[in-house]
């Protein structure tokens, strides 16, 4: 008898999963809260490895469509410093696939392509161990029971507390994300400073980092140290009333650089949560996690590569291993826990470093990562 297995989350890792599990021609439900793909904005753009995220899609069948549409140029990547001075200038070669970007919005849809995503099904909790298998509630008060339910629901994990009691812990970073479009046209001086990729500018214990995306859209993130309550005395749907304050918090900034918080349209508030890096648990029968679940860490490049490559590896096994649920995902949870764990490692002290008392430990994690 095949098993029954669902997926709770249709971000890139339940959908890789489903994906794959698809391609070997395993059925599998995916359950995801939302009511359907265009119900938020799919966010920014996303760069995928290519020993990761890349792997992934290969593993789908979907690299070529990849390649087709992904930006090798958005992998270029300017430095300035607070005073707007050019401090690196990094373009990739024309043949350079390493880290090529991709909307957020069109890797969903490359995902889904023919997956049938159950919109709407809000998952309160899953309970594993019961005479017929793992039990997942739904906010309707239905309930339906499987072989294996993976929990790739994100740092809020609806599945979560059935493997682990460790919740997200704030790592003192906060986020505030605004956004340009058409920049081309209506900000040609912050389209040329801003280039093909991303321009990061580095001054004490704050980041402006704006990142091109498709279509002349361009997502910034102002990044700083500051208690999570530090907006208190301030309505943050008051578009102009956020937009003084981060002048505020950047005031003496280079004027062009400032431009990037000027011309933004909204603001959204995202304080930088983490787990605990090396997250484990005790294996329970029936239920794992992937993704941000497992291992949600600072947003340094890694979290969607993660999540894909482990939602491959993982459907992978289960269509082409033993037949055994239990041994399956224990083998993989061995291995996501070990890479997983380096990357947290990695992307914990890097934003330590991004977004630090001296700003010249960004440069340096600069040249230590990026190809000369
Ligand atoms: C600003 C920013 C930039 C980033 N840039 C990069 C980058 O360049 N490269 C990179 O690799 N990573 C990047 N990341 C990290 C990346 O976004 C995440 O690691 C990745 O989205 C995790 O994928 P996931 O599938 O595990 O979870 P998610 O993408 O969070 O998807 C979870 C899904 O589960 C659904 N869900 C949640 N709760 C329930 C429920 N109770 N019932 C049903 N469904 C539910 C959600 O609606 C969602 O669709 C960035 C993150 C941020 C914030």
């Amino acid at each position: 008898m095949r098993h029954r297995i669902a997926v709770v989350g249709s971000g890139p890792g339940g959908l890789t999963f489903a994906r794959v599990l698809h391609r070997h021609g395993h059925p599998v439900a995916v359950l995801e809260r939302d009511t359907g793909p265009d119900a938020r904005p799919p966010g920014g753009t996303l760069d995928l490895h290519e020993g990761l995220g890349q792997r992934a899609l290969d593993k789908a069948g979907l690299l070529a469509e990849f390649q087709a549409l992904s930006r090798p140029e958005g992998q270029a990547m300017r430095i300035l410093d607070a005073d707007g001075t050019v401090l690196r200038d990094w373009r990739p070669r024309p043949d350079d696939r390493a880290n090529p970007e991709i909307d957020r919005g069109q890797l969903r849809d490359l995902l889904l392509g023919p997956l049938d995503v159950q919109w709407g099904r809000d998952v309160t909790r899953v309970v594993p161990g019961t005479r017929d298998g793992v039990v997942v509630h739904f906010a309707d008060g239905r309930q339906e029971t499987f072989n294996l339910v993976v929990g790739a629901d994100g740092a809020w994990s609806r599945v979560r507390p059935a493997l682990s009691s460790v919740t997200p812990h704030y790592t003192g970073v906060t986020s505030v994300e605004t956004a340009l479009s058409d920049v081309d046209t209506r900000h040609p001086d912050l389209a040329r400073l801003i280039g093909d990729g991303s321009v990061a500018v580095y001054g004490v214990n704050r980041a402006l980092v704006a990142q091109r995306n498709s279509g002349g859209h361009v997502k910034v993130y102002a990044q700083f140290r500051a208690p999570l309550d530090w907006h208190t005395n301030l309505d943050l749907a008051d578009v102009e009333a956020v937009r003084s304050s981060l002048l505020a918090l950047f005031d003496g900034w280079a004027a062009p650089v400032l431009e990037l918080l000027r011309h933004g349209t909204a603001f959204v508030h995202r304080p930088l949560y983490v787990l605990p890096v090396s997250h484990t648990w005790t294996h329970v029968a029936g239920a794992t996690l992937l993704g941000d679940a497992a291992h949600l860490m600072p947003p340094l490049g890694a979290g969607a590569n993660l999540a894909m490559l482990e939602g491959a590896e993982l459907a992978e096994s289960l269509a082409t291993g033993s037949g055994d649920l239990d041994e399956t995902v224990r083998a993989f949870e061995e291995q996501m826990w070990a890479r997983a764990g380096r990357w947290a490692g990695f992307t914990t002290a890097g934003l330590e470093r991004l977004v630090s008392p001296d700003p010249t430990e960004a440069l340096a994690l600069f040249d230590e990562v990026q190809p000369s």
